[in-house]
C-alpha cells in the first residue's frame, strides 16, 4: 500500500476511543492504521511522537466578513480561516444571511463569494433567515438540497435581525419535513429592548450595560420557548451560545424528557465573565458580544453540563471586532459598539485546558465536543469529526503538555486585541492537516488560500 502521508507514533483520539497507532493517508483521506505502518512508499513521514493526534476541530459558529452594525467583521475568509487552523480547527459552518426581501439562495450566493477562493480549510454555511413568507418556505427545501442543512433565527435584535414564534415555528415544521436544523439565538428581543431604553434614559451608556440590560432570564425565557416551538413542530433544535445556568436549566428539563434538544456553549462563558467589564475608561467594549458575560458561578455550570452532555458542542461565535475604529463606534452609547469577539484561534487550546487538564472530563469527551458532535448534527459525520478510514485526512497534531500564553501580539486573527490576554493555556496543536494537506506546520502557515472547499451537509443526525 502506498501512502502520500504517514503519521508515525501517535496516539489516536476519537470520541469513543484512544489507541498508540501510525496513521497512512492517501489521496486526502485516512487510509490505514496500524502500529508499524511501512514507511518506505510514503512521501511524507510526520513524527507526532508524545502526541495526541485529534480530528480536526469544527467550529460551526462564526462569522467572517459579516456586516454588523454599520461596520464589518474584521477577518475575512482567509485570515478567519487561516487563525482557526492554527488553533487545530478544519472546518467552519460560518453563517450566509438573507436580508429582508431576499431569497435564501441570494444569501448563500452572496457568502459563497466571500469565501471562494480564500478559505483555507473546508467551509459550509447556515442561513440565517430575517424573512420567510409563506411563498419562500419551499426554499428552506431547495437550500437543504444544495447542502445547507441547518438555519438560524433569531428571537433578539428587534428590527434586525428577530422574527416572531409563528415563523420560527413555520420554519420548524419545514425542518421536521426535510430532516433540517434550527438553530436559535435565544433572548426575549422585546424585553431587552425595554430595558435597554431605560438605561440610555438614565444615562446608562458605558460599555458595562449591554451586559447589564440582557437579563439571564430574558436567555432561559427565550430558550424554553424554542424548544416549546419544536416540540410542537416534532423538530430538534439546536441552542447557539447559551452563556447561564437558568437557560441550561431548560434545555436539561427538555433533554431528560427526551426532546430533542441540544446546545452550544462557547470559550467566552467559561473563561470569561462580568468581573473583565472591570478595566478603565472604554475598555470594556472588548467584552462586548451577545448573550453578554455572566456572573462567575455560571462558568461552574457550563463546564458541568459539558460533562453531563447537557450541552453537546463547544464553537466560537467568532465575530471579532477592533477595538480602534469599530468598537469605538460606541464610545458614547453601549448600543452602538459592534457585538462580538475574537475566539475562532483558541477554542481547543482553552476547552483542553479547562476540561481535560481541570480533570472535568475526558480526552474523548473533549474530541467529541470540539468535532464529532458538531459533525453529527451538522451533517458532516463521518466524513469528518472522527478518525476512521475513509474520513477526510483532517488530522491535528496536538502535544497537549505544551504551555501557551495567549495573546494579541502572538495570534493569528486580524484584530487588534484578545479577549483571552494573558490566559495561560497547556495543549497546543504543532501540526495540522487538511485532507491530507499540511496548512501549519511547528507555528508557521504552509497552507494556502483556496483549498478550502465548500462542503455540502447531509441532514442532522443524533450526537
Ligand atoms: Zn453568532
Amino acid at each position: 500500500m502506498k501512502f502520500d502521508t504517514v503519521i508515525k507514533n501517535g496516539v489516536v483520539v476519537t470520541a469513543t476511543d484512544t489507541f498508540p497507532s501510525d496513521v497512512g493517508i492517501t489521496d486526502g483521506k485516512v487510509a490505514a492504521f496500524a502500529v508499524d505502518l511501512p514507511l518506505e512508499s510514503a512521501e511524507r513521514v510526520l513524527d507526532a511522537r508524545g502526541n495526541y493526534l485529534f480530528p480536526g476541530g469544527i467550529d460551526v459558529h462564526t462569522h467572517l466578513d459579516m456586516p454588523f452594525g454599520g461596520t464589518t467583521s474584521a477577518d475575512d475568509f482567509e485570515s478567519g480561516t487561516i487563525a482557526a487552523a492554527f488553533g487545530g480547527t478544519t472546518t467552519l459552518v460560518d453563517f450566509a444571511i438573507q436580508y429582508k426581501g431576499q431569497t435564501l439562495r441570494t444569501a448563500l450566493d452572496t457568502w459563497w463569494g466571500k469565501a471562494h477562493g480564500k478559505a483555507v480549510i473546508d467551509y459550509g454555511f447556515h442561513c440565517i433567515i430575517t424573512d420567510l413568507p409563506d411563498a419562500r418556505l419551499d426554499e428552506m427545501k431547495a437550500l437543504v438540497r444544495e447542502g445547507i442543512s441547518s438555519f438560524k433565527l433569531f428571537m433578539a435584535y428587534p428590527g434586525v435581525f428577530m422574527v416572531e414564534d409563528a415563523l420560527i415555528f413555520k420554519a420548524m415544521l419545514s425542518a421536521a419535513q426535510t430532516g433540517s436544523l434550527i438553530c436559535m439565538h435565544a433572548e426575549n428581543g422585546g424585553a431587552i429592548d425595554v430595558i435597554v431604553q431605560r438605561a440610555l434614559a438614565e444615562g446608562k451608556t458605558a460599555p458595562k450595560y449591554h451586559a447589564l440590560t440582557r437579563p439571564t432570564t430574558a436567555e432561559a425565557e427565550a430558550t424554553g420557548r424554542a424548544i416549546a416551538l419544536a416540540e410542537m413542530a416534532g423538530a430538534p433544535v439546536y441552542i447557539v451560545h447559551l452563556s447561564c445556568s437558568e437557560a441550561l436549566d431548560r434545555v436539561r428539563e427538555a433533554r431528560d424528557r427526551g426532546v430533542a434538544a441540544y446546545a452550544e456553549t462557547c470559550p467566552q462563558y467559561l473563561f470569561l465573565s462580568l468581573d473583565n467589564f472591570d478595566v478603565p475608561g472604554f475598555e470594556g467594549a472588548k467584552y462586548v458580544f451577545t448573550p453578554p458575560l455572566r456572573e462567575k458561578w455560571h462558568q461552574e455550570k457550563l463546564w458541568n453540563g459539558l460533562a453531563n452532555d447537557q450541552l453537546q458542542v463547544v464553537s466560537t461565535d467568532h465575530c471579532p471586532f477592533c477595538y480602534k475604529e469599530q468598537k469605538e463606534l460606541g464610545r458614547d452609547n453601549f448600543t452602538k459598539i459592534p457585538n462580538g469577539g475574537p475566539g475562532i484561534e483558541h477554542r481547543l487550546s482553552l476547552v483542553f485546558t479547562g476540561g481535560v487538564h481541570g480533570a472535568r472530563f475526558s480526552v474523548n469527551r473533549f474530541v467529541e465536543l470540539v468535532s464529532t458532535n458538531p459533525a453529527r448534527l451538522f451533517g458532516l459525520y463521518p466524513r469528518k469529526g472522527t478518525i476512521a478510514v475513509g474520513s477526510d485526512a483532517d488530522l491535528v497534531i496536538f502535544d497537549p503538555n505544551q504551555d501557551q500564553t495567549i495573546s494579541a501580539s502572538t495570534h493569528h486573527m486580524r484584530v487588534d486585541y484578545s479577549m483571552f490576554e494573558g490566559i495561560k493555556v497547556k495543549g497546543v496543536p504543532r501540526q495540522v492537516l487538511s485532507r491530507g494537506q499540511l496548512v501549519v506546520d511547528q507555528n508557521k502557515f504552509v497552507g494556502r488560500a483556496g483549498h478550502g472547499e465548500f462542503i455540502k451537509r447531509q441532514t442532522y443526525s443524533q450526537p
